[in-house]
């Protein structure tokens, strides 16, 4: 059987993840969710998968079309984004009226949440629900003739024109059970984070998340679920030998949740004598000091640091339980051991005041931030912020639209998310440090990024979705 991961073709540089979508201007990152169900279908069901990432090789629809022509499989299978969530459904429309007879699965974060919604509008023949693997496995068992779909839990599809939804999702127990995913079907020369050494390369060693932050959506749930160290190590050592990568990130949606498992994972790489930079997402209350020397000798050159708010009582209202002066002397202490730092940053709570903004600027100074990432606050359907704002929110799945209905809510996050960013980087030691950076891979980096740098300087918020810079 022929199967293909598709991701879906847009106008600009995004990543679509499972329980996310961004502009990424300067950067991009590996579709690890497709690649990941890729390895199952080949391995499990011996399958032959192929893999477009249009995003990365900046295909159109036309040529997407053109592809499946020619490899003609018997599924296609996409991760939805959110912000992009009604592009993408344009997209699945016109695939299925081009190739009918072709199946169409899909899988995501609103496509779980809003799965009848999506049957019923999109031409979509199947969704899966949550943490999409197992799942996926048992249709493809389906596919082949082994189980009656109807034994299938968290799936939604199309029987005699009635749309069925089949409840319940299903956490994989132990994710080393997994096959590796399919990393050959990438090609690495496109996949980049700012100012790391390429090839790049990605590794999902956790899913999920314990944390209680009232705004996210995390990665397949609450429940965490990690790779051993020596499967992750495996992994590393497949793309070192695939495509000789020199940096990667730990994509978890928080790497340093269990400083044992790093600790042993570190030594793992130490021993093993790797050099390689890498970078991971963490939060400032999960920085245990033993912890950060192992990743600092291990070759982590920088930490994403999900700090949100630099003011107690926005903390307060994310649900966040971050105490600032305990997160400011931890994240000093990563300075001192010489790991860059990048903010993840969000304006625009309803009771959020310029002088919220103003601490947030403080506390990104103070503590040491290299660099920050200003988003504007989002509560996306499935979170408890949803439920906590749903009256104050014009939100609609298809045609999609998501924002407060005060005016005054929304001028407010653009007003203070260029305030936020002209304070910080407007500043000549930051703009030095970022000059130096950009000198030292002048042709790499100024160069072939030249206009997109200028724009994410200039703050061309024309594009009101989430941008990152690095
Ligand atoms: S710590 Fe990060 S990933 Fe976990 S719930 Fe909070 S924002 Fe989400």
């Amino acid at each position: 059987m022929k199967g293909l991961f598709l991701n879906l073709p847009y106008k600009n540089k995004i990543v679509r993840r499972y329980n996310c979508s961004y502009n990424s201007p300067t950067f991009l990152l590996h579709p690890i969710e497709l690649i990941s169900l890729a390895g199952i279908f080949r391995e499990r069901h011996g399958g032959r998968p192929y893999l477009i990432d249009a995003i990365a090789e900046n295909k159109t629809i036309q040529e997407v079309f053109d592809s499946i022509t020619t490899i003609v499989p018997e599924f296609i299978i996409c991760i939805c984004g959110i912000e992009y969530f009604e592009e993408d459904m344009v997209l699945i429309n016109q695939l299925k009226v081009k190739f009918p007879d072709i199946k169409v699965i899909l899988f995501g974060h609103y496509a779980t949440e809003f799965h009848e919604v999506i049957i019923e509008k999109a031409s979509a023949d199947f969704i899966i629900h949550g943490e999409p693997d197992l799942i996926f496995s048992d249709l493809i068992n389906h596919f082949n003739g082994n189980i009656d779909i109807e034994s299938i839990s968290g799936i939604s599809f199309k029987s005699d024109k009635k749309n069925i939804h089949q409840k319940g999702t299903k956490r994989i127990p132990n994710p080393n059970d997994l096959p590796m995913p399919a990393y050959d079907l990438l090609d690495y020369k496109h996949y980049s984070e700012p100012f790391f050494p390429k090839p790049y390369g990605i590794i999902l060693s956790a899913r999920g998340c314990p944390y209680q932050c009232n705004y996210c959506v995390t990665t397949f749930g609450t429940k965490l679920t990690t790779l051993t160290p020596e499967n992750i190590l495996l992994q590393i050592e497949k793309q070192k030998e695939l495509f000789g990568i020199k940096s990667f990130r730990f994509i978890d949606d928080t790497f340093t949740i269990s400083p044992s498992r790093v600790i042993n994972l570190c030594k793992l790489l130490i021993e093993k004598q790797l050099k390689l930079t890498w970078s991971c997402f963490s939060r400032s209350d999960t920085l245990d000091r033993e912890m950060l020397q192992y990743m600092k000798q291990a070759g982590c050159t920088r930490i994403y640091i999900g700090m949100e708010s630099g003011s107690e009582k926005i903390l307060n209202f994310y649900n966040k339980k971050i105490n600032l002066d305990n997160a400011r002397k931890d994240l000093l202490y990563c300075k001192e051991l010489g790991f860059e730092l990048v903010g993840l940053f969000m304006v625009g709570a309803p009771s959020e005041t310029i002088e919220d903004v103003d601490k947030s600027i403080a506390f990104a100074k103070s503590a040491g931030f290299d660099f920050v990432n200003i988003f504007q606050l989002i509560a996306y359907p499935g979170t408890q912020l949803f439920s906590i704002l749903k009256n104050d929110i014009d939100f609609s799945i298809l045609p999609y639209k998501n924002q407060f209905i005060d005016k005054k809510l929304r001028e407010n996050a653009d007003k203070f998310q260029k305030y936020f960013f002209r304070n910080f980087y407007f500043d000549s030691t930051r703009i030095l440090f970022i000059l130096k950076k950009y000198l030292k891979n002048f042709y790499k980096e100024i160069y072939s990024n030249r206009s997109t740098f200028l724009e994410y300087m200039l703050m061309n918020s024309k594009e009101k979705r989430r941008k990152d810079f690095i």
